[in-house]
C-alpha cells in the first residue's frame, strides 16, 4: 500500500521538475533553439520552485503545515488501488495547489492569516473544524462557559445563552 506521503511528495517533485506545468509554455515558446530552451526550462524550474516555496510559506499555519495538508488531502482521496489513484491524484493536487496559489497571492494584500485560514479550510472542509484549529483567523472564539465555537463579535453565546465578557482588543 502506497502511503499518502508518496503522492504528496511525488506531486511536489513533478511540480518543480516538470516546468511545462506552469511556465515553460510561455518561456520556451519565445525561443525555439535547443540551447536557449534548455536554459528556459532550467529557469522555469527555478521559478516553479520559488513559487512553491512562496505558497508553502503563505499557507503553512502552526497547526497545519502545507505538507501536512497535502498528505491529508492525498490520504483522504486514495482508493484501494494505487494504479487508479495515480490517474486522478495529481490533477486533484494540482487544482488544490492552484487554489492555494490564488489565496497566497491574495494574502499579499489580505495578510498571512487570510491564506493560512484558507488553507485549513481547503484541507478540512468543515468550517467548524477549521475554526477549532485556527479560531482567530476564522473570526471565531470559544465560549468560556460551554466551550462551543462562536463568532468573535458575539456578546451572547448562541449555545448556552450567557452574556460574554467584552472582546479583547484587536492587535
Ligand atoms: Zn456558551
Amino acid at each position: 500500500m502506497i502511503g499518502s506521503w508518496f503522492y504528496a511528495g511525488s506531486f511536489l517533485l513533478f511540480l518543480v521538475c516538470f516546468p511545462p506545468l506552469i511556465f515553460a509554455g510561455a518561456v520556451a515558446g519565445a525561443d525555439a533553439s535547443a540551447a536557449s530552451s534548455n536554459t528556459a526550462l532550467f529557469l522555469s524550474g527555478i521559478a516553479n520552485l520559488a513559487l512553491l516555496i512562496f505558497v508553502w510559506n503563505r499557507c503553512s499555519a502552526p497547526e497545519l503545515s502545507f505538507w501536512d495538508g497535502l498528505r491529508i488531502i492525498s490520504g483522504r482521496n486514495m482508493s484501494g488501488c494505487a494504479n487508479i489513484t495515480l490517474i486522478y491524484i495529481y490533477p486533484l493536487l494540482f487544482v488544490v495547489y492552484l487554489i492555494a496559489l490564488f489565496h497566497s497571492l491574495l494574502s499579499i494584500f489580505q495578510g498571512g492569516d487570510y491564506s493560512r485560514s484558507k488553507w485549513i479550510g481547503l484541507v478540512i472542509p468543515s468550517s467548524r473544524s477549521a475554526a477549532a484549529l485556527h479560531p482567530a483567523a476564522a473570526g471565531m472564539k470559544k465560549c468560556p462557559y460551554c466551550a462551543e465555537m462562536i463568532r468573535s463579535e458575539a456578546i451572547v453565546c448562541r449555545f448556552c445563552g450567557r452574556d460574554l465578557p467584552p472582546m479583547e482588543s484587536h492587535h
